[in-house]
């Protein structure tokens, strides 16, 4: 059945898409995904594309009209492993409607497709063009769909990423830039009891460099580091000689990737014998609410007001698709999805009457822009 913008049909697709679970890794999984998006665009009058991919899902695009384009940005592959369902159901209670990947971003792929289908109904744009673009791995960085999303948004004019709203339903207007590193120490192994002396323990290498890793935290520059996972050592009574840590880094401001990367890759062990390796980068680039933005924020802002809708501006320390778009100059508004709660929990869900709301706000957008 095709989607149409009433409340009904916009959760059953809903329904239909978070029970076809689709977490990252699974290709089968998020392909069926794929399928079910593909035949509700070509139903729509799209003009459907596949980008197939070996390990990844595929990614789907598709087009509408002829001229300027508009962008809009959704993935397909949820956070929960095959099997969620069967714990954290679809259902639906007192104007909320739960389910694994319900916020992020199921509800949002249903309402670009309910806003294309308002759209069609009434006739197309006659002078724009309007691409969505469906990805597979957005979850763990976008690997496969990096090149892809970059390419499709220089063609555009302006590019709506249909991410989960503020719980206030404020748009995120701003991202921080996300970071990935690892840390490797070797020390040299010996029996904790014959030869300690002769040892050189990694994991209290390690810890040092854990202090002055989390030390380049800086609150009032918007920047955290978090050391998130640990693992070294064999057994309690062997002086371990690896150990490892796992490294989040968030940055909102310009030049504060460079400085943590250089402070980082400066790091050197303390203590004698032992060696320290760092890998790894920046993953998105922050999404900055700059001068361009803004300006799509005013434009979409009084557009907005003739549904009666006052849009909010707000922002996440959350990366998505959203910041590979900021660096290329392209105007880009996030969070254009539903209004809900709990994203990656078993509490998340979406308002139910954010649905339409959305949709209707996401369609006049596409037609007055
Ligand atoms: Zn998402």
């Amino acid at each position: 059945m095709t989607i149409t913008p009433d409340l009904p049909s916009m959760t059953g697709l809903l329904k239909t898409l978070v029970e076809t679970e689709s977490p990252t890794h699974e290709k089968s999984a998020v392909d069926r995904v794929g399928t079910i998006v593909a035949e509700q665009c070509r139903s729509l009058g799209g003009l459907v594309e596949i980008h197939p991919q070996h390990s990844a899902g595929n990614h789907i695009s598709a087009r509408w009209g002829s001229g300027p384009n508009i962008l809009i940005l959704c993935h397909m592959d949820t956070v929960y492993p095959l099997g969620t369902l069967a714990k954290m159901p679809f259902y639906e209670k007192d104007g909320r409607i739960h389910g694994p990947g319900v916020q992020d971003m199921k509800a949002g792929i249903v309402i670009a497709l309910a806003a294309i289908a308002k759209l069609a109904a009434t006739g197309m744009p006659a002078s724009r063009s309007i691409t969505a673009l469906f990805t597979s791995d957005e979850e763990v960085g976008s690997l496969t769909s990096q090149a892809l999303i970059e390419s499709m948004a220089c063609d555009a004019e302006m590019v709506f990423v249909m991410e989960p709203a503020l719980s206030d339903g404020s748009l995120k207007t701003w991202r921080k830039g996300v970071g990935d590193y690892l840390i490797k120490v070797k020390g040299r192994a010996a029996h904790a009891g014959g030869d300690h002396e002769k040892g050189r323990n990694a994991i209290e290498e390690l810890a040092h460099q854990i202090i002055a890793i989390q030390k380049l935290t800086d609150y009032s520059k918007a920047t955290t580091l978090n050391v998130g996972m640990v693992s070294g050592g064999m057994a309690a009574n062997v002086v371990p000689d690896e150990a490892m840590a796992e490294i989040d880094m968030r940055v909102l401001q310009p030049g504060e990737a460079e400085r943590i990367d250089a402070a980082l890759r400066a790091l050197k062990p303390i203590l004698p014998d032992t060696s320290i390796e760092i890998t790894g980068g920046l993953n998105r680039p922050p999404l900055p609410f700059n001068e361009i933005n803004q300006a799509a924020f005013v434009k979409a802002s009084e557009i907005a007001r003739e549904l009666g809708v006052e849009l909010k501006a707000g922002g996440s320390g959350g990366g998505s698709d959203g910041n590979f778009i900021a660096p290329l100059g392209v105007p880009v508004l996030d969070g254009m999805g539903a209004v809900g709660d709990g994203l990656h929990s078993e509490r998340e869900y979406i308002l139910a009457s954010s649905l339409p709301e959305r949709a209707a706000l996401l369609a006049l957008l596409l037609e007055k822009w």
